[in-house]
This record gives structure tokens, sequence and C-alpha cells, in this order.
């Protein structure tokens, strides 16, 4: 069976085509930038096809290097919409840099009469752009998900494909007879076709699986602060305190209220409300670890949960997060409120997060009663001075 060049490069265009209507689509709905790249890449490649399909015509002349050109720019793209998967910029030089060269290196080798004008370069780029995306795609977060390592594959076997093509180009020029039975634009054309629907699949389950993730996200997140809302807090804290018992290790659980708080909303209005609720997270933040959760117990209530740590160690992270919530600018005219906490181990509420959080609960109780602006801690046999301690920005 002999499979005609022209009829088979006017198929990929069709299915490029569509593609990219398909894309586009996507794009509008989810304004995903690698959904953008993607089309944009199979405009290119769409465009750079049915310029081909005048090779061998008069047109031949312009046709041949900005078929080139477009196709070369296409597997750019790709690179372009894996890096985006991984939010890291693409400068424009980057993307033309290629394109620019393979069109000059075509329009110097006679695309008039050469069909095979600038194909070195051509090759070589196609190769160099699907590598540095099947780079880009394998890195992609989470490394290893059955998505990601599908599309790098489908990127990586382009890329190989364009590297021997290049290989056996530069060895036989392309009226050789490998190139022409294992290397010609049919090949290429059917390749390239399995290849679009196989990695169009894996970008709509990409597509899918980045929405799933945002809004699980989302779900668990508080709108004002960013921190852990409540019931993602008591998921993950409830998980990590079994986690480290069973290893164990200690866990330290801190209530937070912030003190007369009712008071600066009265005072001076909301948004001055929203500000201290916002500069306290921060200061919650920029003072625990990673590792450790903090979340938005309620509204002017924070739930913090430090792995690993002892009562002490709780108690000096309360004042450390004070001082940095004084030490925060405030709008003008407002000071932040003072904060009590109640400070509760794992150690003395049977390595139970809801024990855990009575006791705090019981402790931040007794730090209002006693005056507010302090931590108590929910065994006093073990409690610090709280003023006595120093801060430990870092120390931990
Ligand atoms: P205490 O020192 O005893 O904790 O007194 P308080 O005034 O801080 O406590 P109270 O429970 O009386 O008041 C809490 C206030 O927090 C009431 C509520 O309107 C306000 N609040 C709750 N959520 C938000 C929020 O998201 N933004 C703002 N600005 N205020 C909030
Ligand atoms: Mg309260
Ligand atoms: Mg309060």
């Amino acid at each position: 069976m002999l499979l005609d060049t022209l009829s088979l490069e006017f198929a990929l265009s069709v299915v490029a085509l569509l593609l990219c209507l398909l894309f586009f689509s996507t794009f509008r709905q989810t304004r995903s930038a690698y959904s953008g790249w993607w089309c944009i890449s199979l405009g290119c490649l769409l465009t750079g096809n049915v310029a081909f399909l005048l090779t061998g015509t008069p047109q031949q002349l312009w046709a041949d290097p900005l078929g080139n050109a477009l196709v070369v720019a296409g597997a750019f793209c790709v690179w372009a919409g894996s890096r985006s998967l991984r939010v890291l910029p693409v400068r424009r030089w980057q993307l033309l840099a290629a394109p620019v060269l393979t069109a000059v290196a075509s329009v110097l080798e006679n695309p008039a009469s050469n069909e095979w004008s600038g194909g070195a370069v051509y090759l070589a780029m196609m190769a160099l752009g699907m590598g540095l995306a099947t780079r880009e795609l394998w890195l992609v977060k989470p490394i290893g998900s059955w998505i990601n390592r599908s599309l790098s594959l489908g990127a990586g076997t382009l890329s190989a494909y364009f590297l021997v093509r290049w290989v056996v180009y530069l060895l036989e020029g392309p009226d050789g007879p490998e190139f022409r039975t294992f290397f010609s634009s049919s090949v290429t054309s059917v390749l390239t076709m399995l290849l679009l629907v196989t990695v169009s699949y894996s970008m709509t389950a990409l597509s899918n699986e980045q929405l799933i993730n945002a809004l699980s996200e989302q779900a668990n997140r508080d709108s004002l602060t960013g921190l852990l809302n409540r019931r993602a807090f008591m998921e993950l804290g409830s998980r990590e305190v079994r986690r480290l018992d069973t290893r164990g290790s200690t866990s330290t659980l801190i209530m937070a209220d912030l003190d007369h708080f009712k008071k600066l909303n009265d005072t001076h209005g909301h948004t001055a409300g929203d500000a201290a609720i916002k500069a306290f997270s921060a200061a919650c933040m920029s003072t625990v670890r990673t590792t450790d959760l903090v979340g938005r117990y309620g509204g002017e209530e924070f739930i913090i949960l430090l792995s690993g740590a002892e009562q002490e160690t709780g108690q000096i992270i309360a004042a450390e997060i004070s001082r940095v919530l004084a030490a925060a600018p405030a709008p003008p005219g407002v000071t932040f409120p003072t904060v009590s906490y109640g400070v509760a181990a794992s150690a003395d509420a049977g390595a139970d997060l809801d024990h855990m959080i009575e006791a705090a609960d019981a402790a931040l109780y007794q730090a209002k009663t006693r005056g507010r602006n302090r931590a108590v801690t929910a065994n006093p046999a073990k409690a610090v001075d709280f003023r006595a301690t120093k801060p430990v920005r870092g120390s931990r």
C-alpha cells in the first residue's frame, strides 16, 4: 500500500484543525495557559501543513520556508505550554529564535526548486523543541503522575524520531533509501497524527486533574486569610497527631483568640478588623515551620498544630507570634489587638485532636479570665514563664 504524502498532509491538517477548535473551546472555558499554548501550537501546525500542501507549485518559494518556520514554532509552543504547567516564564526571543533560524536557513537553500530547503535546521529544531518540552513535562508536579508521564513520553517519542530523522538526513540526504522509507513526510504525518490525538487526550485529563486540585484547594482554604479552614484543619490535624503518636513523637496545639476584637470592629470598622485577622495569620505563617498546620477556627479564632513540639515550645511560639503581630504595620490610626492563647500537648490529651482542642480551649478561657494577652498551658506543671522566653524565629 502506497500512502501518498499529499493526502496524509491533508488528513493531518484536518485532525489539527479539529483539535485546535476543541482546545479553543477548552481555553475559553478554563483560560488555562497551557490549553492556550496547545491551541496556538495546533494552529501553527495546521497553517504550516497547509503551506506544505503548496510544495511542487510555484508558491513553494515562500510556502516551504513559511511552513518550516510555523511547524517549528508549533513545537516551541508545546514547550511554552509545558513550562506554563510549571508556572515558569517564557521569553519572546526563546520562542522566536528557532522559527526565525529555520526560515532563514530555508530561504538560503533555494526554496523555489529545493523541496527540502533548510531541512537540516528544520529537523534539528523540531528535535530540540520537542526535547525541551519532554524535559518540562517530565518535571511537572506531581512528578510521576501517569498523565504527566504519558505527555512526556509522547513528546519524547516525537523528539527522538526527529533526532534520528535529522541524523539520517545528514548522512544520506532526503533522497537516501532509509530516509525515504522510514522518515518520509508520509510516515511523519501518520506519527504526528497518532501523537496529536494521544497528547490531546492526556491534555484533557490533565486539565480535569488540575481543575479538581484547584477546587479541592479552594474547598480547604479560608478565603480571607488563605489558612486552612476548620474542616480541613480537623482532617489533616487528626491524621498528623495520630501519625506522630505512632512514631512515638509529640505534637502541641495552640488555640488563639484576638482580644477585644469586637471593639476594634466597632471603633474602626470591619476593614480594620479584617486587616488584623490577615496580619495575625501572616504572623502565624512567618513564625511556624512549613510542616506545622495553621487554620482559621472561626471568626477571630485560630488553631495551630506544631508537629514534634512540646507544650513549652507552644508557649514560646505563641509569644513570638504576638511579637511579630505587634511589629506588623497597621492601617493609620489602628493598633492591632493583643492575643490570648491556650496551649495543650498531645501527651496530656491522649494524642487525640478533639481532646487537645478541649484542653487548649479551657486554657484559652483561663488566659481570657486572667487578663488576656498571654498564653496559658493546659498542663500548669510544665509551664514556663511567658515573658521570660526569648524570640525564637527560625531557630526551630
Ligand atoms: P474577647 O477578648 O473576649 O475575645 O472579645 P472579642 O471582642 O474578641 O470577642 P467576641 O466574640 O465578643 O467578638 C468577636 C467578633 O469578631 C464578633 C464578630 O463580629 C467579629 N468577626 C468574626 N469574623 C470576622 C471577620 O471575618 N472579619 C471581621 N472584621 N470581624 C469578624
Ligand atoms: Mg472569639
Ligand atoms: Mg476575641
